[in-house]
């Protein structure tokens, strides 16, 4: 499905940290830090070793607790929700945009403006207080943070902005992941840069990021000896072998994120051609998208499902992408979600398709599962 996008450089990187003693808390992770915020001009970086932690210490940092109500999104990877389960917050779900996948502004502002309307839907049967707004830059594009920040602002809401699929990523010039109070990327092996495993959060939050070097450290504050913890944390911390690696790969970013737009056109102009294939929408907000997956949805007549498996036996790995968060069977049995709450999530869910993605595909690799598709989908 996917491949990391390694060179010689990035290996010895690696081998380079292997050769001295210190593999924990070394020089490599804020020079990691300093490269984010270089790019995106947060004040404020924080490495941890994966996405998920860097959200979790986001929901910390928002002072989210139990019963808390954050709108969220039911279409995404299941991390953007679990976090908020993590402290006991209430997700209050909404659907999404059809054509980007990404959180509906609309509905937020809905959510926000009439959240009693929203709290048994949600299981809620408190008066918690709504929180926060955490949308997802959904498959590498940008949520309409614009409109979402307006609804943030009006209802006097944290933003936790969930870039993992979006380094890179522009919304009307500005970066993702700067969009909102906290944003979160992530480098596991299938995004755009990896370190293997890890995280960072970029904030302009003084007191936050304090809160959250140390929530990342086993809840060390400042000034605080190995064995004295001002608060609860946790061991989020990212190895100096990752953080080197990420350097790396950070140094090549443009590059990367070049070439995966490059594998992107490859498609678009093979898959659009095809009756029935629906290629990935990018709002004219995009003004960079840094593609993370390659979703095509195919025509509700045909089936996805059948057509996947066709596609799996003729040797080219798929995968439906995203089976919605409020059915996965943990998430429905806690707050009754039930199939049809949100059309939109569950349609894309039904008729979405993830190709085979990454950097490092040559136009032949793309040829060659086009060429399947077409055959599939014509026979189908
Ligand atoms: C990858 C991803 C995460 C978390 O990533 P990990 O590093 O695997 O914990 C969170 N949210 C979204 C939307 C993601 O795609």
């Amino acid at each position: 499905m996917s491949s990391p996008d390694l060179t010689d450089a990035d290996r010895q990187a690696v081998l380079d940290v292997l050769n001295t003693p210190i593999l924990s808390m070394g020089q490599h992770t804020p020079a990691f830090e300093q490269a984010f915020c270089d790019l995106t001009g947060a004040k404020h970086a924080i490495a941890v070793n994966s996405g998920t932690a860097g959200l979790h210490l986001c929901v910390r940092a928002a002072g989210i607790g139990p019963g808390d109500l954050v709108i969220t999104t039911p279409f995404s990877f299941v991390a953007s929700s679990n976090v908020l389960l993590f402290e006991n917050a209430i997700p209050i779900f909404v659907d999404i945009d059809a054509k980007t996948g990404n959180i509906d502004p609309f509905l937020v502002a809905d959510a926000a403006n009439n959240i009693e309307k929203y709290l048994p839907r949600a299981g809620a049967t408190s008066q918690s207080p709504l929180r926060a707004i955490l949308p997802v830059d959904v498959f590498g594009q940008p949520a309409d943070m614009d409109a979402i920040n307006a609804v943030a602002k009006q209802h006097d809401l944290t933003v936790i902005e969930d870039s993992c699929e979006a380094l890179g990523a522009t919304y009307k010039g500005r970066q993702a992941g700067t969009l909102g109070d906290f944003g979160v990327f992530a480098f596991y092996p299938n995004k755009v840069i990896t370190t293997g495993e890890g995280g960072v959060i970029v904030t302009n939050d003084d007191k936050a990021a304090a809160f959250m070097r140390a929530l990342r450290n086993q809840g060390r504050a400042p000034g605080d000896t190995w064995l004295q913890h001002t608060h609860l944390g946790y061991n989020y911390r990212i190895d100096e072998m990752s953080a080197a690696l990420g350097r790396t790969q950070m140094s090549r970013l443009d590059e990367l994120i070049d070439k995966r737009e490059q594998v992107a056109a490859w498609y678009e102009s093979r898959l659009a051609e095809i009756p029935g294939v629906e290629v990935p929408f990018v709002e004219p907000s995009t003004t960079r998208m840094s593609w993370f997956v390659y979703v095509i949805r195919f025509d509700a007549k045909l089936n996805r499902d059948e057509i996947a498996k066709r596609l799996d036996a003729m040797g080219i790995p798929v995968r439906p992408y995203f089976l919605p968060i409020h059915l996965q069977p943990y998430m429905a049995e806690r707050f009754g979600w039930r199939e049809g709450d949100f059309p939109v999530t569950e349609d894309l869910g039904r008729r979405g398709l993830a190709v085979p993605f990454s950097s490092v595909m040559t136009e032949e690799q793309v040829e060659t599962v086009c060429q399947a598709i077409r055959e599939v989908v014509s026979q189908a």
